[in-house]
């Protein structure tokens, strides 16, 4: 674990975050990750990767465009292959790595998806996903959680005006019933998976966002809450787009994790995900080296250096604000729940239901 600093020397003013009602100062930067002038030390592999089971998606979201609208999206669309994936998988199994098992696109579009958790569970992989809900039905919910013991996190948006605003095609009563689904069958059968719902804020109000905290929250463990800021498509907290700070800090995402493409190929993070085919910025393909190869491999080292450098490769990562999520503040508490601000979320973990769980 690295050392965690306060940092002063970063912050030209205090953030400002007005989540919950009054805007309140938040001065208690600290900065995660501390660097030496070789940046970060590098571990034999990373600690969490995510699959790119497939890109393709059913809905064509507002916030999403960056990846597969006004920029152009030009890779291939494709499944992920039970060869591909049975290669990360057991990598992964083999050094203890996390893995989220998406990365772009809905996951349960692929027919073999849930297999594909299962195996991951056979192998006692940590594991983790992200959905729309559009297609989790009540028998996908009780197949998965029949084995399932990871965490699963779906994105909501807000109530029916603002979800279907956003997020086009889906209907708010259908994923509401599917959300609603997932809470009761997962609370009967004593809670195996972690629940949590994602919020894009895209101009909802402040009371829309209460309204989801008060209808949700009770059945869920967490929830989080950012913002879409920049044409790459992070995701930053609320109190961090008003922190102005003096200088970018190095992104420490390339010494922490990567993403595998449907095809094998590796690539740095999820922010080159729609363009890894026009940058330099394919690392490797897991059908022709290891994880571990790559990951101590030339061309990820040639990667880490030009950001050590501060000589970005491509405009991607220069036009990239995704390092504020190394910035966090101390958690807060209010009765019930607790409110971690880190860079890329405010999260709201309802914490009456952390103690049940304990
Ligand atoms: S700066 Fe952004 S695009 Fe570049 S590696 Fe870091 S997270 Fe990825």
């Amino acid at each position: 674990m690295m050392p965690t600093t306060r940092a002063a020397e970063w912050l030209q003013g205090p953030a400002i975050d007005t989540f919950f009602d009054e805007p309140m100062e938040l001065s208690d930067l600290q900065v995660a990750f501390s660097t030496g002038e070789d940046g970060y030390p590098i571990s034999p592999v990373p600690s969490y990767i995510g699959l790119e089971v497939t890109n393709t998606c059913n809905l064509h979201c507002v916030h999403c465009h960056y990846r597969h609208g006004a920029l152009g999206y030009t890779r291939e669309k494709g499944f992920m292959s039970p060869e591909v994936f049975e290669i990360a998988v057991s990598q992964a199994a083999k050094h203890g790595i996390s893995v989220l098992m998406n990365y772009d696109g809905e996951p349960l579009l692929h027919p073999k998806f849930i297999d594909y958790l299962q195996r991951a569970t056979e192998l006692g992989v940590n594991s983790y996903f992200n959905t729309n809900a559009t297609l989790l039905t009540p028998d996908r919910v009780d197949h998965i959680l029949s084995f399932y013991k990871g965490a699963i996190f779906v994105s909501m948006e807000g109530g029916k005006e603002w979800f279907e605003k956003i997020r086009t095609p889906a209907s708010y009563e259908v994923v509401a019933a599917h959300l609603a689904y997932l809470i009761e069958a997962n609370e009967r059968l004593g809670r195996p998976v972690k629940l949590s719902v994602g919020v894009s804020n895209l101009g909802q109000p402040l009371a829309e966002r209460q309204a989801m905290l008060q209808k949700w929250l009770p059945g869920l463990d967490a929830m989080s809450f950012g913002e879409v800021n920049d044409d790459c498509g992070a995701m930053i907290s609320e109190p961090f787009i008003r922190m102005q700070p003096r200088k970018r800090p190095l992104c420490v995402v390339p010494w922490q994790t990567c993403g595998i493409c449907h095809n094998g190929d590796v690539i740095p993070c999820s922010i080159y995900i729609a363009k890894a085919n026009t940058t330099d910025a394919i690392l490797g393909n897991i059908r022709e080296q290891s994880l571990a190869d790559i990951w101590t491999g030339e061309a990820y080292t040639r990667f880490r250096e030009a950001l050590l450098r501060q000589n970005h490769r491509d405009a991607i990562c220069a036009r990239c604000t995704r390092w504020r999520s190394q910035f966090s503040f101390p958690d807060e508490f209010r009765p019930g729940l607790r409110i971690q601000r880190s860079g890329y979320w405010t999260v709201v973990h309802n914490i009456q239901r952390e103690s049940r769980n304990s």
